[in-house]
């Protein structure tokens, strides 16, 4: 997989162009930079940017050219991915748990910013990272709905333990801060605020200034019609509840969204590999492709079908049973998806607001997978 240099209008002429067998990923660096902006101008604090959502280097290079100063990491591996696109970004390394070998890279790669959610994992990071200028934000959790699925379930700290580890850090020299993750595809702005109502009695509890309050990402991508993502009212939201909140002693405020920024940058193209019997559509991508977190968080309804000349499909809209290419049952999207009655073998099936856990996820089980990249000036077809 390679991202081809030719830049396309839109996907629309690549396929008209190209026939491609293979499933294709589109990208806009326009949307997404104007994402990164949206973002950097909106949020009361440091826009950071979830790398893991997608990794691939054009977008890296795009969200540093809209003025991204920040990632979130969290392996080896995208430490150094960001140390070589964007060598003067800070780095936080917010994932809880490490092993010793991963600690003592991200210290020779100069991070000082680590979360951690136990005292054991506390252990290790006072042990091995010099505390002079880091920062370790204590990450912890609620029982909050509001997200697609519950991040809590691996992660985070409950109250009690939270206030005692952010008792430890202050004691051991390091930069004292808070972290929580409200969980992906987070569509209610009131997550955020029990969270940092939340963080404000830790801090009280602990007795313990803290520097910064890191909101995660969570924000939403836009994947239902109708239901554009409310962002500039979330950052409001966050905004007013963090001085309630903390008042004199409020904190700086960093978010790490990862689908907010890419999300929307991506469209989807499989095609119609048969139309079993008239009935069930098999389609060249599927859930061990980039269509992954369809069963997770829920479908997107962002779809048109195009006839393989590019003309769109406009027949009634029909429930369809869409399976991806592999040989397993599981491989097939969730409920029925609203196709237009005349789709047909060959078409083009077209998902908007595919940018984020699907480059990234995209498996070669069963020898499917191939997964095709293109540059696109506009994302309509
Ligand atoms: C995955 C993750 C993010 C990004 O989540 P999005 O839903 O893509 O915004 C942010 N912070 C942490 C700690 C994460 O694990």
């Amino acid at each position: 997989m390679g991202l081809s240099k030719t830049i396309w209008t839109n996907p629309t002429e690549y396929l008209r162009v190209q026939q491609p067998e293979n499933p294709v990923l589109f990208f806009a660096p326009t949307v997404v930079q104007a994402a990164a902006r949206r973002f950097i101008d909106g949020f009361p604090g440091m826009v950071t940017y979830a790398v893991k959502s997608n990794p691939t280097e054009e977008v890296i290079d795009n969200l540093a050219a809209a003025g991204v100063r920040g990632y979130d990491c969290a392996s080896a591996f995208e430490i150094d991915l960001i140390r070589r696109l964007a060598p003067d970004a800070a780095i936080h390394y917010n994932n809880p748990v490490r092993a010793r070998h991963e600690i003592a890279h991200a210290v020779a790669r100069g991070v000082k910013s680590y979360s951690v959610d136990s005292k054991s994992e506390l252990a290790k990071l006072i042990e091995l990272v010099p505390a002079e200028g880091t920062e370790i934000s204590v990450r912890f959790k609620l029982p909050v709905a509001g997200a697609a699925y519950n991040f809590g379930a691996k992660f985070g700290a409950t109250e009690d333990v939270a206030v005692e580890l952010l008792k430890t850090v202050a004691e051991a020299g390091f930069i004292p801060s808070l972290t929580f993750h409200p969980g992906t595809q987070c569509t209610d702005p009131h997550a955020w605020e029990s969270y940092i109502r939340e963080a404000a009695e830790i801090a009280r509890k602990a007795g313990v200034t803290i520097a910064r309050l890191n909101v995660g990402g969570g924000f939403p991508n836009h994947r239902l019609h109708g239901v554009a993502p409310q962002l500039e009212e979330t950052f409001a939201l966050i905004d007013r509840v963090a001085t309630e909140a903390f008042g004199a002693d409020r904190p700086l405020l960093v978010c790490e969204p990862g689908r907010a920024l890419c999300g929307d940058a991506f469209t989807l193209a499989a095609r119609v590999k048969a139309l079993r019997d008239d009935t069930h559509v098999f389609l060249n991508d599927g859930v061990y492709g980039s269509l992954n977190e369809l069963p997770l968080i829920g479908v997107i309804d962002r779809m048109d079908v195009l006839a393989p000349n590019g003309d769109r499909r406009v027949g009634e809209a029909h429930p369809r049973i869409v399976f991806g290419p592999t040989c397993d049952s599981v491989d097939r999207l969730p409920g029925d998806i609203a196709l237009p009655a005349d789709v047909a073998e060959g078409d083009f099936v077209i998902v908007h607001g595919m940018g984020a856990y699907s480059v990234v996820t995209n498996s070669r089980f069963n020898g499917f997978g191939e997964l095709g990249l293109a540059t696109v000036l506009s994302l309509r077809v």
